[in-house]
Parts: structure tokens; C-alpha cells; sequence
């Protein structure tokens, strides 16, 4: 556990989710799940280490409304209450300040998403199947965790459904095994993991492999409805030239795979989870239209999943640069420009009231537009003041320092300043901390080409030339 998850206090958006007075470093969930019914039950160990200054007397994991079996802390019954979204757990005996603990729970219901102002969260029950899609606090709708960002923990799910469906979470499969009808698929994330970003998908889907077999790089494949193949195929095509490039641009990464689904529903928006992202039906019709969403959601691979937020308020971290790398790949895929993308992002922004600070937006407004093109445009004002070279540095630095970690705006900041030279505090004050739209990042213009000399003839120069060279 890091000093920054110690100290860190309750999210100022969602001050009821999350516990600070412990860190879950492991999660093995095993799920038994009838898409039917939409019946899920589950037990879940949870691997834990006690917060430093007393014994842990009394905490919290935050699970929706589901039958509880039994709660257990290193083994022994405890004493718990759940209502409201919170299982109160009383071990038995308090695990000393600092001291590794486990906590096994059981619980059984029908789960649903949790209620929000931007639509349900979590748990959503497809016609045939179900998703996961929890952004920001829906992780709740489907197993216990400590549901604050900041607590990222490795995972272990194994899911038991009917045979005829695919399981996708992100993560390497590890085994596939089948008993009368029903399927286990267990897969296993040892990569530090937020609770919002466990992303679980169950559909009748066919693998469809992106990447060669043996081929460099990291696996990719997507598990698509069969009708969906052709197009698939051609719009997620460049998908691998696009992790070749955001590999060049952020560093390495992150993980040891990565998985599209297109689940068989249409979907508002694809979501992105630790070494997974969603589309929904609408998102692939065989002409590439959304290409810039299969870069948007690979690129928080790196912005939101490798490096994550320590709380909501920090959003535009997440979606201004995973905005930024839409904007990246159409410039070095043969399409506009950033620059140009930029002028138009900015056109747009200036036709929305100037009421908001990106650089903390408000609950209610966490996934305004605005957040994601004047996040996009606070990058690129960035890099017309930093200039290419230094940030394109900084920007790589960003991913690689603070790889699997946890982050802040203020972190951000403090590493443009140590990234150049020049004085960039102002500018993203305005950009990120103020609700006017500053004006549009012009390019210094490049140097004049040096003043033609003054035409002297040719024969003066030869005149003064001097003797012997
Ligand atoms: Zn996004």
C-alpha cells in the first residue's frame, strides 16, 4: 500500500463507496451464474492488509442488495449488517494495524445495476446474456469489493455458466472446463486492478483473433456475435497498428493481453476495463466509422487502467487523454491532423456555456462532453507549448513512471513542470481551473528563414574573399 492510499481521504464525489481504514490487495471471486433467471451466486476471498494505527475493528465492503450467506474474517464467522449498499463486517477478532487478513463472503441474488444519474451501472442483464459495465461506482452490482479507484487489487474469476456461452473478463484464461452442461472459464489479472474496471462479459460470442498466434506483441482478440464476424474483422483491422503505435508514443502496454467484445446489444458508449473493452452492435458496421472508439478505449489501457485516477475528480485525466490519442492515431493513420481535430474539438467547445472546470467538474457532470474535448484540447495546448519533442517525452514519461499506479492532477502538473523549461502553470490553470475557454493554442509560428542578406554582387564577396583560401 502506498503513503498516497494511506492518507488518502473518502472521495469528495462519492464519499459512501470505498473504505480507507483497509486495502484489498486480491480478489478470487467464483461466480455461478444462470443467464435465464439472471441468477447469480457467488464466493468471493478477499485478501487484505489492515490500515496502520489500530486494530481493524470494524469495516466495509460495499455489495448492492443481495442474500448474504456468510461473512467470514481469517476464517471466523464475523458479526455484519448490510443495508444500503454497505456490509458492515465486526471480525471477531480485529486484525492488528497493519496485518495481513482474509474475508470470505457469500452472497446469492439477482443482480442489477446500480441507479445514477448517468443511467444503470454494473451488472446490466443483455436479451441474451449479461455485461458489466461500472463506471464509476457499478462494481458494487455484482460482488463485494472496496469500491474506491485508489485500491487497485490483482484478480482471480472463475465464472460457472451454461455451456453455450463465452466468458470474457480481462485477464489470461487459464482454464476452460466443461461438466454436464455447464462451463467454467477461470481467468486470472495479476496486474493491479480498480474495482470499476473488472469487466466481465457472458454472450454467445465467437473468438476472433487479431494478432498472430506467435506473432510480437501482446494477444488480442475479440469475441464477437458470429453474424458480426465480417465486419468486425475489417473495422478492429488496424487495431494492431494502433497498439504499435500507442506502444511508441506511452511505453510498453501495460498488460499481458487485451480483448474487445462486441456484446450482442447496442450500447450508449463502449466501456473500457482492465485489459478488456466493450462495443456494443452499433459501434461495428464494417466501414470503420468508429475507429477513433477502438483508440479511444485502447489508449485507457494506458490513461484510466494503468494509470488511475486516486479519485473522480480527476476524470479529465482519463478522458482527455484518451480523447488526445483518438486525435493521435487519425493524425498518423493518414487522417486530419491533432491540430486540426483541435480546431474543431475547440469549435464545438465554444458552442457549450463556459460554466465548467474540467479540472474538477462536479458529480453531476463527470462525463459532460466537455470534459472530454476540452480535456483533448487542454493536451494538444499542451503540446504547442512544449513543442513535439519535449511532449511527446513528457507524455511517455506520464505512462511509465507512473505505470499501475495511482494519480492526481496535481501529479500531472508537477510532472509537466519537471518535464520542460518553459512556464506552463498558467496555461493549465486556465485550461483546467477555470471555466472561461481559453483561446485557441496557436503554434509559434516556425523561425523565419534567416533575412536574406542584403544583395551584395557577387563580386564584392570575391573581392573579400581573402587571398590564399
Ligand atoms: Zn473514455
Amino acid at each position: 500500500m502506498s503513503p498516497k492510499q494511506v492518507v488518502a481521504a473518502a472521495d469528495p464525489y462519492f464519499p459512501n463507496n470505498g473504505d480507507h481504514r483497509f486495502h484489498a490487495h486480491r480478489y478470487e471471486l467464483t461466480l455461478d451464474y444462470r443467464p435465464g433467471p439472471n441468477r447469480l451466486a457467488g464466493t468471493a476471498r478477499i485478501n487484505a492488509i489492515a490500515g496502520v494505527g489500530a486494530p481493524l475493528r470494524e469495516f466495509a465492503l460495499d455489495l448492492a442488495d443481495f442474500r448474504i450467506g456468510r461473512v467470514l474474517v481469517d476464517g471466523r464467522a464475523a458479526h455484519y449488517t448490510h443495508r444500503a449498499g454497505k456490509l458492515r463486517i465486526k471480525p471477531a477478532k480485529a486484525p492488528a494495524a497493519g496485518a495481513a487478513f482474509t474475508v470470505d463472503v457469500h452472497w446469492s441474488g439477482n443482480p442489477k445495476p446500480v441507479r445514477s444519474p448517468w443511467g444503470g451501472l454494473g451488472w446490466e442483464e443483455l436479451t441474451d446474456g449479461a455485461l458489466v459495465a461500472s463506471q464509476p461506482v457499478g462494481a458494487p452490482s455484482w460482488y463485494p469489493c472496496n469500491d474506491r479507484p485508489s485500491d487497485k487489487a490483482s484478480y482471480q474469476i472463475s465464472v460457472t455458466t451454461p455451456s453455450a456461452y463465452s466468458v470474457v473478463t480481462g485477464g489470461r484464461l487459464l482454464t476452460r472446463t466443461t461438466r454436464a452442461s455447464a462451463t467454467t472459464w477461470v481467468y486470472d489479472q495479476p496486474a493491479p486492478t480498480a474495482s470499476y474496471l473488472v469487466g466481465l462479459s457472458i454472450g454467445v460470442y465467437r473468438p476472433v483473433p487479431l494478432t498472430e498466434p506467435h506473432g510480437g506483441g501482446v494477444p488480442q482478440t475479440g469475441y464477437v456475435p458470429a453474424r458480426l464476424q465480417p465486419q468486425f474483422e475489417h473495422d478492429f483491422a488496424r487495431q494492431p497498428q494502433m497498439m504499435a503505435l500507442f506502444e511508441e508514443l506511452f511505453g510498453p502496454y501495460p498488460f499481458a493481453e487485451y480483448t474487445v467484445v462486441v456484446a450482442d446489444e447496442e450500447l450508449d458508449v463502449p466501456v473500457e476495463a482492465q485489459g478488456l473493452a466493450t462495443f456494443g452492435t452499433n459501434h461495428v458496421d464494417g466501414a470503420r466509422r468508429f475507429e477513433r472508439l477502438v483508440a479511444h478505449e485502447l489508449a485507457h489501457q494506458w490513461f484510466g487502467n494503468s494509470v488511475t485516477i486516486s479519485g473522480w475528480q480527476h476524470i479529465w485525466l482519463n478522458e482527455g487523454l484518451a480523447k488526445y490519442a483518438e486525435w493521435l492515431w487519425s493524425e498518423r493513420s493518414g487522417g486530419p491532423s491533432a491540430h486540426h481535430k483541435a480546431e474543431a474539438a475547440y469549435r464545438q467547445v465554444t458552442a457549450f456555456p463556459q460554466d465548467l472546470r474540467i479540472g474538477d467538474p462536479g458529480r453531476r457532470l463527470l462525463f459532460d462532453d466537455r470534459v472530454y474535448e476540452r480535456g483533448g484540447l487542454t493536451v494538444h495546448a499542451l503540446r504547442v507549448a512544449l513543442g513535439d519533442e519535449a511532449f511527446f517525452r513528457m507524455l511517455r514519461g506520464w505512462a511509465t513512471l507512473n505505470r499501475h499506479s495511482v494519480v492526481t492532477t496535481a501529479d500531472f502538473v508537477a510532472h509537466v513542470a519537471r518535464s520542460t523549461d518553459r512556464p506552463v502553470g498558467d496555461l493549465l490553470t486556465a485550461w483546467l481551473d477555470r471555466p472561461e475557454l481559453p483561446p485557441f493554442p496557436v503554434r509559434t509560428p516556425p523561425p523565419p528563414p534567416a533575412a536574406p542578406l542584403r544583395a551584395a554582387p557577387a563580386t564584392r564577396f570575391w573581392l573579400r574573399r581573402p587571398s590564399g583560401s
